[in-house]
């Protein structure tokens, strides 16, 4: 048998560990926020890892971002030796899942399996990833127990709010540093017949008007902020949102929509909060001396930075020339810089080859709309080598009902085997 038809058979047989193992990891709810159970995943992953011969490290990200005691930030990192030295492959899964939302049919933390699918909050982003990479891992050591260099499989920390209890601090204890770590694979669901190269750069910022509180009553003795926040918005709707539509890009990024920068606004707040949390009667009627918005702009590998920053601020300038007693304050919240992986590396090679053994195609080359974790991989660890491959569908995740298809999951776990026997020499 060829090492296609070896691991085929191999993930055949693993086909109700996988599912059982997607199930597990569902039913555990990661939330985050405030970030549960991580420790409880943590320790699932281990004992399973242990199991299969891998040693395995928790790791708190003590003192990073939103970690306590109460929501401690815990990682899951585990090693296997091949029998002679060669480069590391390492699987890049997000552990933590975002909150349920309204409309499910389905019960979010319950793991159902209908159809060929299961379901819940994590399935597709990322949990059956995560699965798909650990049956993966686990048939190509079973039928390759020779095999030269070393398979890392982690669990991470807060990918859906950044990152920085998990990746980003694996990555500042130097978890991927390129002598280390050679090869990255981020099972998110991006497809099992797509490769991710990277994503576009995002800046958020806050942008905060500013006006003088007075009598609601009599709103002409002060000035509104939120009067000229709307003033802002519709020089947003009618002149900058036009002119982001005009930037596109080559990077591949799917959906096609999202070829171009963007911008939305997250957030809007003016005045005087309109109910205190413990308080049910009505706001006193005040003039807003202040209105927020947090806006999310997300930039072209073809764009600077700084050129991102300084449109805005030339936007609010512009106003402020035209518009009496108008003044604004932009705040820097986080900014990442695009990130894309060179389609010739020997990663990006042997996982498309895979992709065209498994499913007799082409594999697709894409970018994503949003940011993962690769960011951290690329800007603190320095490793190039990264993509994002996994089984599931991108439009899905953070959706009510969210699934994972159990074929998609095994036909990737199938192309993720074989990269391993195409990177980590099995004779
Ligand atoms: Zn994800």
């Amino acid at each position: 048998m060829d090492s296609k038809d070896q691991l085929e058979t191999a993930i055949a047989a693993r086909r109700d560990d996988l599912i059982a193992l997607t199930q597990d990891l569902i039913r555990i709810p990661t939330l985050n926020p405030p970030g549960q159970n991580y420790r409880e995943i943590c320790d699932y992953l281990k004992q399973r890892l242990e199991a299969a011969g891998f040693t395995v490290d928790l790791i708190r990200a003590t003192g990073a971002l939103a970690d306590s005691d109460t929501y401690p930030r815990w990682n899951m990192v585990a090693r296997y030796e091949g029998g002679a030295a060669g480069d590391t492959v390492h699987f890049n899964s997000h552990h933590d899942v975002v909150e349920v939302g309204h409309g499910w049919t389905k019960p979010p933390f319950g793991g159902v399996l209908e159809d060929g699918r299961i379901y819940g909050r994590g399935a597709c982003d990322m949990k059956g990833g995560l699965a798909a990479s650990i049956i993966a891992a686990e048939a190509f050591i079973a039928t390759y127990p020779r095999f030269a260099g070393a398979i890392e499989i982690s669990a991470t920390a807060d990918e859906e709010s950044g990152g920085f209890g998990g990746v980003a601090y694996l990555a500042e204890q130097g978890r991927f540093d390129p002598a280390r770590v050679q090869h990255v694979i981020i099972p998110e669901p991006l497809q099992k017949d797509r490769i991710c190269l990277g994503h576009r750069g995002v800046w958020w910022a806050q942008v905060e008007t500013k006006g003088r509180i007075a009598h609601g009553s009599m709103p002409f003795l002060g000035d509104s902020a939120i009067s000229h926040m709307g003033a802002v918005l519709a020089e947003i709707e009618t002149h900058l949102l036009p002119l982001l539509a005009g930037k596109t890009t080559a990077m591949p990024v799917v959906p096609p929509q999202a070829r171009q920068s963007t911008l939305n606004i997250n957030s809007i707040h003016g005045g005087e909060a309109e109910q205190a949390e413990d308080y049910t009667g009505l706001p006193a009627p005040c003039v807003a001396d202040r209105c927020r918005i947090v806006i999310d702009r997300r930039f072209l590998i073809e764009e600077d930075i700084a050129a991102v920053k300084a449109e805005l601020t030339d936007m609010l300038e512009q106003i402020k020339a035209g518009r009496p007693r108008f003044d604004y304050e932009i705040t820097d919240l986080f900014e990442v810089q695009p990130s894309m992986t060179d389609e010739s590396s020997p990663l990006v090679q042997s996982v498309g080859q895979a992709i065209e053994r498994v499913l007799a195609q082409k594999a697709e080359y894409v970018v994503s709309p949003g940011t993962y974790d690769q960011k951290h991989i690329d800007r603190i660890g320095r490793l190039k080598n990264c993509i994002a491959y996994g089984p599931g569908i991108l439009e899905l995740a953070h959706q009510p009902d969210e699934w994972v298809g159990v074929d998609d999951m095994a036909d990737s776990a199938l192309v993720m085997a074989l990269t391993l026997a195409e990177l980590l020499p099995t004779a």
